[in-house]
Parts: structure tokens; sequence; C-alpha cells
């Protein structure tokens, strides 16, 4: 077999982060384990275009990174794009636990994580330590989690400002997978603000539904 790199730094590199050619028929082993794996990414080539396969214990998700490539390929399609919560809907109440706290804490920012065990499949809230709160700043400490534990969403608040992510957050969430979520306006007669995308592997996507249960809008 020819190896795919000479270079053993480069072979681990290929290795972690492997590329598979879709076969005509569309399925592979390889490509089977990779989406079927508990942790992991790596990217499949079909004749549609590449496509991202990124997994955690409570996300799977197969995105689309380029449009179909325009020079003949025997290849199969690459699939169809998923964004699926692993572990399933965050209940309801979790969101309003997150927005009370948000509501005490005005008119300061405020920040609240909803983590999910793999072991027991329970969720649970996390209410980081805050270094520095004031109506327009938050700097707080990403948790550190007991094994099984895992961070779906981040959420924070922009007290009564718009819900937006600002260039402070695209820094924050660069490097995480997760669900993040912005709240603003809490004190609007209006009502408030929600601003929310899917943090993966660099790349920030749309949420296409709300990962809370009973809320069949988009958030
Ligand atoms: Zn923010």
């Amino acid at each position: 077999m020819t190896l795919l790199a000479d270079d053993p730094t480069a072979a681990a590199v290929l290795s972690a982060v492997p590329c598979y050619p879709v076969p005509p028929h569309g399925r592979s082993p390889a490509l089977d384990a990779l989406r079927a794996a508990r942790t992991g990414h790596g990217l499949a080539i079909g004749n549609d275009g590449v496509m991202l396969i990124l997994r955690r214990a409570w996300l799977a998700l197969d995105v689309p990174l380029t449009p179909p490539i325009s020079a003949y390929l025997p290849y199969g399609s690459a699939g169809e794009p998923r964004a699926d919560l692993r572990c399933g809907l965050i209940p309801r109440e979790h969101l309003v636990s997150i927005l009370e706290h948000f509501y005490a804490a005005l008119p300061n920012e405020a920040a609240g994580f909803v983590v999910w065990n793999e072991a027991t499949k329970a969720f649970s809230l996390h209410f980081p330590a805050i270094d520095e709160a004031t109506p327009s700043r938050l700097v707080y400490r990403t948790p550190v989690l007991a094994p099984d534990w895992h961070v779906v969403c981040d959420i924070h608040s922009h007290g009564s400002g718009r819900a937006f992510f600002s260039a402070t957050d695209d820094a924050d969430d660069a490097d995480a997978t997760k669900i993040a979520i912005v709240i603003g306006r809490l004190d609007h007669a209006d009502g408030l603000e929600m601003a929310s995308r899917l943090c993966a592997n660099g790349l920030f996507l749309a949420v296409p539904r709300s990962p809370f249960s009973g809320d069949d809008d988009a958030a």
C-alpha cells in the first residue's frame, strides 16, 4: 500500500483528520466509521463537493465546505448535510433558568452553560466564575468539566444591548464546538432578542432549528 505521507508527523496529521473519496455508490467502510465515530472529524470528497464530517458525543454534523466540483470525478455524492443533536433537545426549563439568571444580573452581562453527561444522558446548568461583569463587558471562565460532561450551549447576555456576536465573541468561539447563543434587550418592553450559531471547527453555522424542547421556531 502506498503511504499517504512519508513523514511520521505528516502521517499523524492526515490520520487524525482523514480525507476520503466517496465511492460511486456513496458509502465506504472508512466513511461509515468516520460518521459513526464518537468524536473526530474528517473530509469526504464527493462529485458534489467536499463535506466536513464532524462528530462529538453530543453532535453529528455533516456540512458542505465547497460548491460541487465542476471537473468530472468518478465519485459518488458526499451526501446530505445534517446537524443533529445526538444528545437530543435541551429541556426548555434550562433556558428559562438561564434567562432568570440573566435578569437577576441586570444591568450587567452574565453567562451560563448547558452541559450534558454522555454516560447518564442528563442535562445540567453550569454558571461560570465571573472575573469581570459590567453592562457592556463580561469576562468569564470556560468551565473545566468532569469526565463525561460536555458543553452543548454557551449562552451569554448583552444585558439591555442588542443580541449579536461581537468581535470578542468571534475570537472566543473560534476554537470551540458548541452552540453559542447571545440574549439581548432583556429589559425591553418588546421582548428580548436572541442570536444563535453553531460553532464547529472554525465555522460559524446557522442553527436550523431551536435546540430547546417545546420551541418549534428557529432560535
Ligand atoms: Zn457577546
